[in-house]
């Protein structure tokens, strides 16, 4: 007869044998950290500060985002594009990663929205760090192609020709976060195609005439990362990879979907050691 405490202690130890395996499966997962930005500001301009511009939980400081940065460019990351992103790690098969990339971490720095003030910190600084460094840091930027050049109710969405500016110089990859910014899981079946459509005819006639842009709104970040089976079906018909923010880093196993790539959530309180910690594949 095997005792009750017996039985206990064997299922103990299973467990931890059995957590053990888990933990150490996942240290072996390589990971990559997406990171979703949206406005970055600059709050030694009072233009950009309370009480000219109201604060918001998902702004970022320009001084935090350069301090990260330099910190990615110091540790050797590679700053991928969103088409990097689908041919070396979604498409089947995948293209081969470059030698000269493979030892290197790997990161991906995105923004959503469109913001002019995110525009006006941001492209100085990629060129200041491209000067120092010779590291020209490639941002993807996730456009609602309705508001470029317009003033929303709170924040001015970059122009068409800004967005030109930062892609001529070589810095940002330019892709779609729908037409209008609407919820794709609320909307009738026409309206999300014409959504998707739109957004991307726009995007690549403002681009139109660039060199580099062939992949221009290939991709698709869902408005408040929101996206059902429905309205895939229509953004697949548009787009190669759709991105989520849903606080999670993108894990390299063999089950990873195109149309649903994980970004971490960035807002005020995220401190520069917690993003980097992501970076390095950490949990927290
Ligand atoms: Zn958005």
């Amino acid at each position: 007869m095997v005792s009750n405490a017996k039985l206990r202690r064997w299922a103990i130890a299973f467990l931890l044998g059995l957590s053990l395996v888990i933990i150490g499966g996942e240290l072996l997962i390589e990971k990559i950290a997406i990171f979703g930005f949206h406005d970055i500001v600059d709050v030694d301009n009072p233009q950009q500060k309370l009480p000219q511009r109201p604060e918001f939980a998902a702004d970022y400081r320009i001084d935090q985002f350069e301090e990260l940065l330099r910190e990615l460019v110091e540790r050797g990351y590679w700053f991928l594009s969103s088409q990097d992103l689908y041919n070396y790690y979604y498409k089947q098969p995948v293209d081969p990663l470059p030698i000269i990339y493979k030892t290197r971490p790997k990161v991906m720095i995105t923004i959503d929205d469109g913001y002019r003030d995110a525009h006006l910190n941001v492209l100085p600084l990629l060129e200041r760090l491209y000067r120092e460094t010779g590291e020209k840091i490639t941002v993807v930027w996730f456009v609602n192609s309705s508001f470029m050049g317009v003033p929303g109710t709170y924040l001015e969405h970059a122009s068409c020709e800004e967005l030109r500016e930062g892609v001529m110089r070589g810095y940002y990859d330019i892709q779609s976060h729908g037409a209008n910014h609407e919820n794709l899981t609320l909307i009738s079946d026409e309206d999300v195609d014409k959504e998707v459509r739109r957004s991307q005819q726009e995007l690549r006639d403002c681009l139109a005439g660039l060199e580099g842009t062939e992949t221009v709104a290939n991709h698709l970040s869902y408005p408040f990362g929101a996206i059902d089976d429905n309205a895939l079906e229509i953004v697949k018909t548009y787009h190669q990879s759709g991105y989520l923010y849903n606080t999670r880093s993108l894990r390299l196993t063999p089950f990873r979907n195109p149309h649903f790539i994980p970004r971490q959530t960035v807002n005020r309180n995220t401190s520069v050691g917690r993003l980097l910690r992501l970076a390095a594949g950490g949990w927290f």
